[in-house]
């Protein structure tokens, strides 16, 4: 273990020329490779079914980035036995030469970072600067799991006595179930799947339907970083045809999801029930929604706060779960804050990713547009709009910046996360009242508090209780080892990605006595 010590794979800076010169030839490379056909891989081979999938570009409907192989029943069967084949070898391996595979993996994602990040900005309509992040949060789970399970190898030991050896040590807990989300595609799926990885389980992956090309590069970095077959698999499919049978599978020990609430919940049920032959409690790794509130104290800095809430509640088109969808702004401020920021709305120009012109572009899905539509017509019932924009013509999927005011806590806009550019405005009397609200609702996520009371930040501190609490910046963009990320309360299961917690989720521990 020669590792240097951890640090955060920088972020690029598009104000460069060359930087900016670099990013669209990346563009115009990954351009020229739309349209291919992507296999499954299972048991370290490609396997193409005779059943594929477009994916689009959410700007360009008609353009296709990729036709990904879909799997099916028998492919998820024959995924979940590789993968149990694999198991008891990969279990097995030294830990460092586990952490190896990751940093190999790291090394091979460095060397393509902007292609990497160009993917994202055709596949899902992430902005230039926000793909690259992902793929710098995708390195650096990759570097950082590494080396917390060299930590976690030589564990604190439990008391000895004379006489009475005692030895704590960690295994893996088996074959791993990884289901993930299109709105950090690379990261978050490499977040998981790698902490499974190193920690010794063996992986089935099924990304989302939505970034499924994304997906494969993934496959393409872990197969450069030489794992043995079976060890980590490729499995893309309608979740509505082989979700449930994954998780369902009794070979399977370990679920690591992140997702919606709905389909969260779906899955811990689902792991609950007993399959045939079925030797272990299934482990779930949840991570869900938010409906993160910003609260604005009557002394706050109001030009740190219009940009902070702008990126925050508008960032990648609202679709973060740390995303601010309620801004609670006290009432001594009201007024000054909301001229400012419908100003600063206004100035927001919407369009696709790939042209960096673009603040905000479309949405993942005609799903999404469907249902960000109806919460506006909701936002119109339950409050008022102040601020609607303008969406683009054409055939991306596009939906307004919308501001909506007079919500309260018991209004569903206040209680309901919509992923999208929908901000709700919550006029509190007073901090206290601000406080409360912020905690109303049962997700429990990120928040945010800006004010320069010393008092006030400190009450925050104790009182307002989400995972990622951020006090005078904005809430999104946790980085890997300095922000361990994730909520609890219908926000998931507690677990801290890109933290010291984390990896301790995915082993089983054994105490060994001696008696000497
Ligand atoms: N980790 C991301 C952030 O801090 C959010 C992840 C998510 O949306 O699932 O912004």
């Amino acid at each position: 273990g020669l590792l240097r010590p951890f640090r955060n794979e920088p972020s690029v800076d598009f104000t460069r020329p060359a930087q900016r010169a670099a990013f669209a030839q990346a563009l115009s490379q990954v351009r020229e490779k739309f349209g291919a056909t992507y296999p499954l891989f299972i048991n370290g081979q490609n396997l193409a079914t005779r059943q594929t999938r477009p994916s689009v570009n959410p700007a360009q409907p008609e353009e296709i980035v990729g036709q990904v192989s879909q799997a099916g029943p028998e492919q998820i069967d024959q995924a979940v036995a590789a993968a149990q084949a694999a198991l008891s070898g990969w279990r097995d391996t030294a830990a460092a030469e586990r952490a190896t595979s990751l940093i190999r993996a790291a090394k091979a994602a460095r060397a393509r970072l902007f292609e990497l990040a160009a993917w994202q900005v055709f596949e899902i309509g992430k902005q230039w600067d926000q793909a690259h992040a992902d793929v710098c949060e995708a390195i650096d789970f990759l570097e950082y799991y590494a080396r917390e399970m060299l930590r976690l190898d030589n564990p604190p030991q439990p008391a000895s006595l004379p006489g009475e050896d005692n030895r704590l040590l960690y295994q893996s807990r088996g074959v791993a179930a990884v289901i993930a989300p299109w709105n950090f595609p690379l990261a978050i799926s490499c977040g998981m799947v790698a902490a499974a990885l190193v920690t010794g389980n063996t992986v089935v992956y099924k990304p989302s339907s939505l970034t499924p090309v994304i997906g494969w590069t993934l496959q393409e970095i872990l197969r450069d970083a030489g794992l043995p077959a079976g060890v980590f698999n490729y499995v893309p499919g309608s979740s509505a045809e082989i979700g449930d049978l994954l998780v369902e599978h009794p070979a399977v020990s370990l679920i690591a999801f992140t997702g919606s609430q709905e389909v969260g919940l779906r899955i811990l049920h689902k792991a609950s029930a007993l399959g045939p032959g079925q030797r272990q409690v299934k482990k779930v790794v949840a991570e869900m929604g938010g409906k993160n509130a910003v609260i604005v104290d009557e002394d706050a800095d109001l030009d740190e706060v219009i940009p902070a809430i702008l990126a925050s509640a508008f960032g990648f088109q609202g679709q973060k779960c740390s995303a601010c969808s309620r801004l609670i702004v006290v009432d001594a401020v009201y007024t000054a804050l909301r001229e400012r920021l419908v100003q600063a709305a206004r100035s927001l120009r919407i369009g696709p990713a790939q042209d960096p012109a673009f603040f905000m572009g479309p949405v993942a899905e005609p799903a999404a547009v469907e249902k960000i539509q109806k919460y506006i017509q909701l936002a119109r019932q339950e409050g008022e709009l102040v601020y609607q924009s303008k969406v683009p013509e054409g055939p991306g999927f596009y939906v307004p910046i919308t501001l909506v005011e007079g919500i309260r806590p018991e209004h569903r806009l206040a209680r309901e996360e919509v992923f999208g550019p929908l901000l709700a405005l919550m006029r509190a009397d007073d901090f206290d009242q601000a406080l409360h609200w912020a905690n109303a609702p049962p997700q429990a996520l990120t928040g945010g508090v800006f004010s320069r009371s010393p008092a006030h930040l400190e009450r925050a501190r104790g009182e307002f209780r989400v995972g990622n609490l951020y006090l005078n910046r904005g809430i999104t963009g946790a980085l890997v080892a300095r922000q361990p990320f994730g909520g609890f309360g219908l926000s998931g299961t507690g677990t801290k990605a890109g933290g010291a917690d984390y990896l301790l989720h995915f082993m089983d521990s054994r105490c060994v006595t001696e008696n000497t």
